[in-house]
């Protein structure tokens, strides 16, 4: 595409002004939102304000006067509309990982005369350690079938499926399910559905309520913005959340935590799948760099971020063969990512870096690309896939110091 062209769809970018709410460091281009989202001037300013004026001047007396008490739920409230689903139905807390393992067993329990759990073997291995783990300690004699391809699920749903179990855009190639579809198919044979959308909230679209999804878990610290280790959330069914329970009860959990009462007695709704105490500055932090999606267009955020994967595909495919894609070219099919196979990738992926365009890598030969709509221009991506074409058309990334391995890749 001409300069002039690209410059001319970031004039018209209706999202163009929410690039200013991001604390970006000048000369960089970054495409690893989908790994980490970048500070918003919002959570720095909610970080500060919370050590001075809650934590600082209130003390404890901040739990009921700065209402920390109820910030799982007022959290929850603020992802709610991002993921198509019910303000009292979403709940932010503990990590992805951890939300995981709640809803998973409570779902297997719920379908404990059934013996079979579905995953695809490519998911993101956190969600396959804890299906592996929760399927063995449900105590039900149910068991993990993976699948190579999503083409294999069809065939595994049955009157034996407990419970199907996906990520709804693939980490490492941005393909997306069709998520009321699966579950519909699920729901025919009596199967319950776990969506995790760690690489969804806030980068596509998502129907929950409209799906009659089951569980939804997903990320705070990826397009949510909430920062490096954020609080995450989970989504409980108003349909299932009076017999759903979880294993970990915790006083957060407890109908009246306050009364510290020996005996456990679940909260009603989601509000059962709080477990200890939530992490207030990380909680203030995503609820912030949430306030930025208030009275956000939704589609307009999917257009560009299918506009913005197309416009780098093309500029990369027009003058690179080497690289090859691996994710969707149909771009509803896709994530808010674009993706590409290299044997090299990870020295590719350093020079680049080096060159001052950030993206990751994914073992073995993944280039990955977030395109976050609310802060990347057209102009970024254009000059990333020139940049990163260079790299490869010149073989700069041969350069022995590209080979280093750190420990976070
Ligand atoms: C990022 C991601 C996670 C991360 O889980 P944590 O508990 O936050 O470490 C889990 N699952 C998927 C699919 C992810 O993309």
């Amino acid at each position: 595409m001409e300069r002039d062209q690209v410059l001319r769809l970031d004039r018209e970018d209706a999202l163009a002004g929410l690039r200013d709410a991001f604390i970006l460091p000048a000369d960089t281009i970054y495409l690893d939102g989908n790994s980490l989202g970048p500070v918003t001037h919002a959570a720095r300013q909610a970080l500060i304000d919370t050590v001075d004026d809650e934590w600082g001047a209130q003390l404890i007396g901040a739990w009921n006067s700065a209402d920390w008490v109820h910030l799982p739920s007022r959290v929850g409230a603020l992802i709610a509309p991002l993921i198509g689903a019910g303000v009292d139905d979403v709940i932010c807390c503990d990590s992805t990982s951890i939300n995981l393992a709640k809803v998973m067993a409570a779902a297997l329990d719920l379908r404990a005369t059934r013996s079979r759990v579905v995953s695809e073997r490519g998911n993101f291995p956190t969600d396959l350690y804890m299906a592996e783990r929760c399927a063995a300690r449900a105590g039900h004699g149910q068991h993990v079938t993976w699948v190579d391809s999503a083409a294999d699920i069809e065939a595994l749903i049955d009157d034996d499926l407990a419970v199907l179990m996906l990520t709804h855009v693939d980490y490492r190639t941005g393909d997306m399910h069709d998520m009321k579809a699966l579950t519909a198919r699920a729901h025919a044979v009596g199967a319950l559905v776990v969506w995790d959308l760690a690489h969804s909230a806030g980068a596509v679209p998502v129907h929950l309520a409209d799906a009659d999804a089951d569980f939804a878990v997903g990320c705070g610290y990826k397009y949510l913005n909430g920062g490096p280790g954020a609080p995450a959330f989970l989504y409980v069914s108003p349909a299932l959340q009076s017999e759903a329970s979880q294993p970990l009860a915790g006083w957060f959990g407890h109908a009246a935590p306050f009364d510290f009462t020996p005996d456990y007695r679940p909260a009603d709704g989601v509000q059962s799948f709080l477990t200890g105490t939530p992490p207030i500055l990380g909680m203030r932090a995503l609820e912030a760099s949430l306030s930025l999606w208030r009275g956000a267009d939704l589609a307009a955020v999917r257009a560009k971020s299918m506009a913005l994967g197309d416009l780098f595909i093309d500029t990369v495919e027009a003058v690179c063969d080497e690289l090859v894609l691996a994710s969707p070219r149909d771009a509803r099919r896709r994530g808010s990512q674009v993706s590409f196979r290299h044997p090299a990738a990870y020295a590719i992926m350093q020079a680049l870096i080096a060159e001052g365009v950030i993206g990751d890598m994914r073992s073995p030969d993944i280039l990955r690309f977030g395109f976050a709509p609310l802060y990347t221009r057209y102009v970024d991506v254009v000059a990333a896939a020139e940049r990163l074409v260079a790299i490869v058309d010149e073989r700069r990334f041969d350069a022995p110091r590209y080979r280093q391995k750190a420990a976070v890749t």
